[in-house]
């Protein structure tokens, strides 16, 4: 390693040790760091000089600048060192509660494994809660056998200890804040077609469901939930905000509006500068039969509207999600300030890539049809079952994924180098 390459190393670990001692890096540490990169013990005294400085300059800047910054020197650190456990989370000391959230199209995998066990040795480090939430709340995209996969799965590798929570079972709460939002006119039913809808927003222009009053929007939110064809001998439909409203609306007889016709959307700011965020989606109506709750629900929440209330009513402390979440982080805040809730502390976690595995639940389910594999537990694949088969530890993940840590670049592994990893965090 030349000088100038050490000196840019240096400046990493500097950043890195800040990011985990809020933002302090210590000299010593730094030195350490770099022994394992290949300083020698007799060029200390020659480059710890230049080290200080770094460090000095480090702690000098802000903790949110030592993160930005690092983003860019992430990729100096070998991906072999050894980390010294998770950093601490802020306001933790009296418990955290924390959640794992994956959509039921299969059974975990290494990737899932790898960004779940992070918050669960939180957990387990601070006491609390940790959830493993099924999001279901698209009957178009449910693998049935997944919840019971899932659990499975789950069980062992959280001990047991994982709090089950299928959003499915939790429609009636969806419906409860849906109707708050109306009520706080921050939320209204847009009967637009999706294509005139984006094209005024594109405009930054509101579409006339906007101006709608309360009244209206609540009407409209009824006929979202109600079937769409009346019959005389259902006199009270079983669901729905105002049982008085839904009483007139019975006996008139009419119709509910059909699939595609309407959706509930966040009031959200028209000109935000990320046309993304316009007044997003809330929930929609579908009425393909669902796995578990088959015709009972006819108005599905969408993601952002699901995952707050359940970030909300769970009292989550703090979310560790994969970053390609900003964006419905972002939207999920909008909700929860509405709602006068305080966000949770958050994370950001790089994408993983792994080189010739199978993670597609698509493809391994096709290839479990096919013969291909004899099931998810098949030793040719990267579940959790198929590892869990082959002897490793759930142990080994965590190893695992606390040597990775809280990172936000993306990681790129191939089978070779993944199973080389693991082997030796199996072996600990
Ligand atoms: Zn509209």
């Amino acid at each position: 390693m030349n000088k100038k390459e050490l000196i840019q190393k240096a400046r990493a670990y500097a950043l890195k040790n800040a990011i985990h001692y809020n933002g302090k890096a210590n000299v010593g540490a730094v030195i350490s760091s770099l022994f394992a990169e290949g300083l020698k013990k007799e060029d200390t005294k020659e480059v710890g000089k230049e080290i200080s400085k770094i460090v000095l300059e480090v702690n000098k800047i802000s903790l949110e600048k030592q993160k930005k910054e690092f983003e860019k020197f992430e990729k100096l650190i070998s991906f072999r060192e050894v980390r010294d456990g998770l950093p601490k989370l802020p306001n933790a000391e009296k418990g955290v509660v924390m959640r794992f959230a994956p959509s039921p199209s299969g059974a975990m995998h290494i990737g899932h494994a790898l960004t779940a066990s992070i918050s669960y040795l939180y957990v387990k480090k601070y006491g609390g809660k940790f959830y493993m939430r099924i999001e279901d709340t698209n009957p178009d995209n449910i693998y049935p056998p997944a919840y019971d996969l899932l659990k499975q799965d789950a069980k062992w590798l959280f001990e047991g200890k994982a709090k089950i929570v299928v959003q499915s079972e939790r429609m009636e709460l969806y419906y409860k804040y849906a109707e708050k939002l109306i009520k706080k006119n921050s939320a209204y039913v847009c009967t637009c077609s999706s294509e005139s809808f984006k094209k005024l927003s594109d405009q930054k222009k509101e579409c006339t469901c906007r101006k709608n009053s309360q009244k209206e929007n609540l009407d409209r939110w009824e006929k979202m939930l109600a079937p769409q064809v009346y019959t005389k001998e259902v006199r009270e439909p079983l669901r729905g905000p105002d049982k008085s409203s839904l009483k007139i609306f019975t006996e008139g007889n009419k119709k509910g509006f059909k699939q595609g016709e309407a959706v509930l959307r966040f009031k959200s700011n028209i000109k935000d500068k990320n046309p993304a965020m316009r007044d997003f989606p809330l929930a929609r109506i579908n009425e393909s039969s669902h796995p578990l709750q088959k015709n009972k629900y006819r108005v599905w929440p969408l993601m952002n509207l699901s995952v707050t209330v359940d970030d909300i009513e769970l009292k989550m402390t703090h979310i560790i999600r994969a970053k390609e979440h900003r964006d419905n982080a972002e939207r999920q805040k909008m909700i929860y300030k509405i709602l006068d809730k305080k966000y949770p502390w958050e994370a950001y976690l790089g994408r993983w890539k792994f080189k010739d595995m199978e993670l597609s639940a698509t493809k391994i389910t096709q290839g479990i049809k096919e013969g291909k594999y004899s099931g998810w537990d098949d030793e040719k694949l990267p579940t959790i079952s198929a590892l869990r088969k082959k002897g490793y530890k759930p142990e080994s993940f965590w190893k695992f994924s606390e040597h990775v840590g809280l990172s936000e670049s993306d990681k790129v592994l191939d089978e070779k180098e993944f199973f080389k990893l693991l082997d030796t965090f199996n072996r600990k």
